[in-house]
């Protein structure tokens, strides 16, 4: 088997522990004689799983009975329109943080929805909230935590009072710890960091449940969904099962603060290089720069095509940045380690030093 050095931004690499795990179950999942995919999501089993992925999930973020866990489809995109629909009216328009691509998507699909502010604007925005004025009265403030496409991460999330606070964190999601006492919605798409695409983790609290908006169809309503146990519908049972090994894996790492200590050493190492660099640029202050996705050009689409095919012959792989900014990303996450990293960075000082 040779299995390469996978940078992908997602779908993304995952832990070999994971896919082998899954690989011993495929054909017959714990004595059933077939796969998790070829039981129903109400059969014991699945329930069972079901519960035990939300527990994990659980003690992963430290999460008490205030919240509800859900594992929804749609992807991320999804809850762009969910969050504006589900919110009530709070005399004043929802405010958003458009810290990137991701932050925009998310600020056009509430427009289409409600009435919205765009609070700030940059990359900056992420260290000074004080420029998003004061949001008291507002249903809630967006924010996306780590910019996939862009490399902006917010340092911590921000805490805002009453006002809820929704923060995408699909990208950084296992990372590093979640902030309860500031999120009052978090969600993800599981295909950065614990599995594949299908199915969306909502981390929400109860009050923010109980406070939402009440009639709407029922796939779009966070209430219903959490009633249903996820199950309004036939979830995406393979990717939420999937999911559900890679929280246990998480676990058995050591966790989330482990994953944030991995992340920093991680990226640390290819910041490091890129700072010392004459060849790679990077054009984000450190404050807000991602540890999870980072972007990086080497001045011509010339050269960003040079090194990406020197990187894939010695298989590092997927490192194309994304087609709305170009260049290189590299993503960091969990499943990548810091040998695969360091393997990176000691091609890219060769890669330099040749150039
Ligand atoms: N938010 C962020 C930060 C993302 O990186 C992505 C996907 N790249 C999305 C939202 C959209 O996710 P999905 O494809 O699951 O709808």
């Amino acid at each position: 088997m040779n299995r390469s050095i996978n940078f992908s931004a997602g779908p993304a690499a995952l832990p070999l522990a994971v896919l082998e795990r899954v690989q011993d179950e495929l054909l017959d999942y714990r004595g059933l004689g077939h796969s998790i995919m070829e039981t129903s999501h109400r059969s014991p089993e699945f329930m069972e799983l079901a519960d035990r992925s939300k527990r994990n999930l659980r003690a992963i973020y430290g999460l008490n009975d205030d919240f509800e866990v859900l594992f929804l489809q749609g992807g991320a995109t999804l809850q762009f329109a969910m969050i504006p629909m589900n919110f009530p009216d709070g005399g004043r328009p929802a405010g958003y943080v458009d810290t990137g691509v991701w932050a925009s998507k998310a600020i056009s699909e509430a427009r289409c929805i409600r009435e919205v502010d765009v609070l700030a604007s940059g990359a900056s925005a992420c260290s000074d909230i004080v420029s998003w004025g004061n949001c008291e009265g507002r249903p809630y403030v967006h924010i996306t935590a780590n910019e996939t496409v862009n490399g902006v991460q917010f340092p911590e999330l921000p805490s805002m009072g009453d006002t809820p606070v929704c923060a995408d964190i699909s990208s950084e999601f296992l990372t590093r710890p979640l902030d309860v006492n500031s999120a009052s919605l978090a969600y993800a798409g599981a295909q950065k960091n614990a599995g594949p695409a299908g199915v969306t983790i909502v981390i929400v609290h109860r009050e923010v449940i109980d406070a939402m908006s009440g009639e709407l169809p029922s796939m779009l309503s966070y209430r219903r969904h959490a009633r249903a146990g996820s199950m309004l519908n036939t979830p995406a049972t393979f990717s939420w099962y999937v999911a559900g090994l890679v929280f246990e894996w998480v676990l058995a790492e050591g966790g989330v603060a482990e994953m944030e200590r991995r992340t920093e050493v991680k990226s640390r190492l290819l910041y490091h290089v890129l700072d010392q660099s004459d060849l790679y640029l990077t054009t984000l202050p450190s404050e807000c720069r991602s540890r999870v996705n980072v972007p990086f050009w080497l001045g011509s689409e010339t050269m960003d095509q040079k090194f990406l095919e020197a990187a894939e012959g010695r298989g590092l792989r997927n490192l194309k940045g994304h087609q709305r900014v170009g260049g290189i990303r590299a993503s960091l996450y969990n499943a990548v380690s810091e040998s695969d990293v360091r393997q990176l960075v000691e091609f890219m000082q060769d890669f330099e030093r040749t150039a």
